[in-house]
């Protein structure tokens, strides 16, 4: 039976839980396995993918496949369309067929936390993924700093851990900068790999107000290692009802700069995201084409 169907250089993968791994209190990790895993392309970094989560009411098969799957799935009837989110493609073993996905598991609310919470060995979702067969930019990364950058700046919540740790372990020995993260309990923060160039400004929340850290420990870095520049405007964005994604390229995908003393990738909760957004842009006057910024979440709304 083939389920999965090309969609340029992007389609669904049919995977099954293979194991999954509690690392810290709040991440687990699922491993996937699926006949055609192989194929599962492994461009690195931040890319992000689809999870599609079958429901009570709306199975994988009843999920639109095709080039215009997405089109197709708006249409159907709320309750019987299988709802997607987005996840980070943490590791790909396709010598293996194994793909691993890192879910935070925060209290259910919605059906990606409902998954995690009782998925077990043997459960199946749907992954919108690469290809092997893709060349060139992808623009399902984010990460996309000048070729020149003295210092790297990677600031999120857990929900933009998996991708830190991706790209951490991807930059090269030489790559100098400071992460930031903000987690639920202490316990979390053995989940971020170490990398010689880099250090780890990692707090848990605990009864702190939440991104309290992450604003905090954001605005000071930025403060040292951020040349003064003149401050701008920032065009609101309506975080409840649009998505605040704001990531600099050129036409082509590259980097918008060529060189730049500090690259930000800031990635999380909306709310937080726009605060550091105006702090950065409005406050501090740094150039907005060495920052990306992007609301993985927002605080009471289902992501579709
Ligand atoms: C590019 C990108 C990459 C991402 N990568 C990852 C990843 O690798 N791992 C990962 O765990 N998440 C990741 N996320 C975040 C994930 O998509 C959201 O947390 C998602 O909304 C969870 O879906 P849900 O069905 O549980 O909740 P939804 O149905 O979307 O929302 C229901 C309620 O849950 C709340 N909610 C959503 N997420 C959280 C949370 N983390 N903590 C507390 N409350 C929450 C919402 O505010 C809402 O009130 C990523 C998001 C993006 C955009």
């Amino acid at each position: 039976m083939t389920i999965a169907t090309t969609v340029s250089t992007l389609r669904f993968f049919r995977v099954r839980v293979k194991a999954v791994t509690d690392l810290t209190p709040s991440f687990r990790r699922f491993t996937f396995t699926g006949d055609d895993l192989d194929l599962y392309g492994d461009t690195g970094l931040d890319q992000r993918i689809k999870v599609v989560f079958p429901t009570d009411t709306a199975g994988l098969d009843d999920m639109p496949t095709g080039e215009d799957w997405y089109t197709q799935w708006r249409e159907m009837a709320p309750h019987a369309r299988p709802p997607f989110r987005t996840y980070t493609t943490r590791r790909v073993r396709n010598d293996v067929g194994e793909v691993d996905v890192d879910m935070v598991a925060h209290e259910v609310s919605g059906p990606a936390s409902a998954w995690i919470a009782r998925a077990a060995v043997g459960d199946e979702v749907m992954i919108l993924a690469p290809t092997v067969h893709h060349t060139g930019v992808s623009y399902g990364i984010d990460f996309v700093p000048p070729a020149r950058t003295e210092n790297i700046l990677l600031a999120g919540d857990e929900t933009a851990a998996p991708a830190i740790a991706t790209i951490l372990e991807q930059l090269p020995p030489e790559a100098r900068g400071i992460v930031v993260l903000e987690v639920p309990c202490s316990e979390d923060a053995a989940y971020l790999p170490q990398h010689p160039g880099f250090e780890l400004r990692i707090a848990a929340r605990g009864e702190a107000a939440r991104h309290s850290h992450l604003v905090r420990e954001v605005e000071a870095a930025v403060a040292t290692l951020a040349p003064a520049g003149r401050g701008g405007d920032v065009e609101e964005v309506d975080i409840d009802s649009g998505i605040l994604w704001e990531v600099p390229r050129t036409a082509k995908g590259g980097a918008a700069l060529k060189s730049a003393p500090l690259y930000s990738w800031l990635a999380g909760e909306a709310g937080a995201i726009k605060a550091l957004r105006r702090h950065l842009v409005t406050e501090q006057g740094v150039d907005r084409r060495a920052v990306a910024f992007m609301g993985y979440w927002r605080l009471g709304r289902a992501e579709n």
